[in-house]
């Protein structure tokens, strides 16, 4: 199939095209990213945006292009550097990936970052669905991305179902060639805030007319696994403007290499002096942090609270530095 069955016709698919990119223009949210064309900003936002809301992606991107603001500038960075900017975002290998992909550029495409979308697969942690964005983005070649949204958008317009092998044709056949980056924005927009996972807004909906359910069909949402509920207690201990940290293992599966604060293992009677609740991947931890007297474990390591900054410290760590004002 070559098009869901009611976008068969070239003029039924203009006009689709037409009514989205009209109502994108005036509704599409002002994000950094969408007032540039530099595939370097596209690229970090769309590695950025992977699983994680716009909300938090926000600060994350400004101060990572602050500090990193080219290709070559994170080619040059050390990875402890390049983890300290996206401490807080989590999935930490993206990080990893963004820059060993840097590094290619750098070495490899003389600084170049490819300008197709098949090129541009060549590089760490880049697939299908991110190359087509910065392809179609920066350099607007005519090809389609296809993500949750766009999928549910698709699933919900069309007729027929569409098996998950003609996701992407489908999506590629209603492009607009002429504007592809703004269509495929539209889309996932349309996804994002309208034709919602749960119960979709048709009565906003600017392509309601060609739509076969008009939330009739409501896509199955997959099962989340069930969230883990778990909690620790961890120590803060300073002395003489240094803090007690260890550094997580670099054969780690999460979070290699990053630096925390020491576990309190002893079974503590008094108050802890901040609690805090932190969500990581599928588990949500309910965390005592406790001020304690100096006493060095192994593998505990003291650094200068000068040097936490440009430490990559794990979200929790950072949040818990923040709350104590020991961290800006
Ligand atoms: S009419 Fe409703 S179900 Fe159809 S695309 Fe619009 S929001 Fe989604």
């Amino acid at each position: 199939m070559a098009a869901a069955s009611n976008f068969k016709s070239a003029r039924a698919r203009s006009r689709f095209r037409q009514k989205l990119l009209a109502w994108y223009g005036v509704n599409g949210r002002a994000l950094p990213w969408r007032e540039t064309r530099d595939p370097y900003r596209i690229w970090v936002s769309e590695i950025m945006l992977q699983q994680t809301r716009v909300a938090a992606v926000l600060d994350h991107y400004r101060r990572f292009l602050k500090q990193f603001p080219s290709v070559q500038a994170l080619a040059q960075a050390q990875e402890s550097a390049v983890l300290a900017a996206w401490s807080g975002l989590g999935y930490y290998r993206r990080a990893r990936m963004l820059h060993a992909a840097a590094k290619k550029v750098a070495h490899e495409y003389a600084g170049q970052i490819p300008d197709s979308a098949e090129a541009l697969r060549n590089l760490p942690g880049i697939g299908r669905y991110t190359a087509n964005a910065i392809a179609s983005i920066a350099f607007a070649e005519p090809v389609a991305v296809v993500d949750g949204n766009v999928e549910r958008v698709l699933a919900r317009m069309s007729e027929v179902p569409i098996a998950q092998s003609e996701l992407w044709t489908t999506a590629q056949n209603l492009l607009d060639p002429a504007r592809p980056g703004d269509f495929n924005q539209a889309m996932m927009e349309l996804g994002a805030t309208i034709c919602l996972p749960g119960v979709p807004e048709c009565h906003r909906c600017p392509v309601k007319s060609a739509c076969c359910s008009r939330g009739q069909k409501l896509v199955a949402r997959t099962p989340g696994a069930q969230r883990l509920r778990k909690s620790a207690s961890l120590k803060l201990v300073m002395r003489n403007g240094k803090i007690l940290l260890r550094q997580r293992p670099t054969s780690a599966q999460l979070m290699p290499g990053m630096w925390e604060l020491p576990e309190y293992a002893r079974g503590i009677r008094r108050q802890p002096q901040l609690r805090l609740k932190h969500s990581i991947t599928s588990t949500d931890w309910s965390i005592n942090v406790y001020t304690c007297r100096a006493s060095v474990s192994s593998g505990e390591t003291w650094v200068p609270l000068s040097q936490l900054a440009r430490l990559p410290l794990t979200g929790l760590t950072r949040k818990i530095l923040r709350r104590t004002n020991l961290l800006a």
